[in-house]
């Protein structure tokens, strides 16, 4: 922990906090943080400079505050994907979902936050940064999310955000739309639902129970199976009144005419920045038989990345025995546990016979 200057006058409340750290070092294979592994094209490449070129001469003025063009694409997008009847008027968008998740405290942290540990920890260190309450629900014991119990302890707490990440992180785990529908019945405030993961999953996207439930609320990224992490560009979907509160809380001109135009091209794209989707799940399942193969235990998943246990090192060893094979993953925090991103054919390669020989060492 940072021991601060007693001149600095830090809100006492951030003293105690570290920043978000998953580590940024040099590796051959770098998968710690979820990323598609798989670069854009040269022609979207070449669409996105083009459509920069334009832009570029008018950056002297201020950007589209209210990002009306982008908006209507990312409601199209979602509608295609799911079948709904959205407009730029349920959807918000801002520099990553970590950004929408900050202005979800600031607009409605009137009361206390809930999720279900282990779950995403920027949860929590948003809701610590922007002074509001955290509580740290419970999941079963694999992981899995019990509805009876989730709802048990919606009921005790009387949450104004419950948060449920799925497919979860770090976990994989996912829970079915007929569950989250229970979940949405008994629910005070805002249900907040972290789809970061929805496109590797088998699972129907929650914005389609946004019109019969409009107390839900449902984040998604450009920055995973999108393939567009460095752009920065997270969204929101949910009952206009919800994104009529976001305007509120944003800084004016948040969003750069620079993102705007790249994340408009890449839209665009979408057909081709989804199309490995399929192959990274492919991968996930033959990562997980070799896994098992080498004598560990997978927790099911329906994201891009799994959670592993069974091997004897402490993880933080294992984690840095890897490194030392230039292969980096996440050691999340759990105890006897290592999250692995799916890479390409050959980081998975690699990481699995890195593995193997760490796990041989003694
Ligand atoms: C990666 C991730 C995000 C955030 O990503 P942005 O890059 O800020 O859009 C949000 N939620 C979960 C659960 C994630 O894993």
């Amino acid at each position: 922990m940072t021991t601060w200057p007693s001149w600095l006058p830090l809100r006492a409340n951030l003293r105690e906090l570290s920043p978000y750290g998953a580590p940024q070092v040099p590796a051959t294979a770098i998968m710690n943080t979820n990323e598609n592994p798989y670069s854009p094209s040269l022609q979207l490449a070449q669409a996105i400079s083009d459509r920069i070129k334009e832009v570029s001469l008018t950056l002297n003025r201020y950007p589209d505050r209210d990002a009306i063009t982008l908006r209507n694409k990312l409601a199209d997008f979602i509608n295609g994907l799911s079948c709904t009847n959205f407009s730029s008027e349920n959807v918000w968008a801002a520099n990553g979902s970590n950004e929408i998740i900050q202005s979800l405290f600031l607009a409605f942290g009137s009361g206390k936050a809930l999720g279900f540990t282990p779950s995403y920890s920027m949860h929590p260190l948003i809701a610590k940064v922007t002074q509001v309450q955290w509580i740290a629900g419970t999941r079963a014991l694999d992981f899995s999310l019990d509805v009876d119990s989730a709802i048990a302890q919606i009921e005790d707490s009387q949450p104004v955000l419950t948060f449920i990440t799925t497919p979860n992180n770090p976990t994989g785990t996912s829970i079915s739309l007929s569950e989250l529908e229970r979940i949405a019945q008994n629910c005070p405030g805002l249900l907040v639902i972290d789809e970061a993961y929805a496109e590797f999953s088998d699972e129907k996207s929650a914005v389609t129970l946004i019109e019969k439930y409009p107390h839900i609320v449902v984040i998604r990224t450009m920055s995973k199976a999108f393939a567009f992490a460095g752009a920065r560009l997270g969204y929101l979907v949910a009952h206009p009144s919800v994104i009529e509160s976001m305007f509120l809380v944003r800084l004016p001109y948040h969003l750069s005419a620079l993102t705007q135009a790249a994340a408009e091209v890449a839209i665009d794209f979408s057909d081709e920045l989804l199309a490995t989707v399929s192959q990274l799940r492919k991968a996930r399942e033959l990562m997980k038989v070799n896994l098992e193969q080498l004598g560990l235990r997978v927790v099911p998943s329906s994201s891009n990345f799994l959670l592993f246990t069974g091997f004897k090192q402490p993880s933080a060893q294992l984690w840095q025995a890897l490194l030392d094979r230039g292969v980096l993953i996440r050691d999340v925090g759990l105890l006897g546990y290592l999250r692995v991103t799916i890479g390409n054919e050959a980081e998975n390669k690699n990481f699995i016979e890195s593995l193997s020989s760490c796990l041989g060492e003694k």
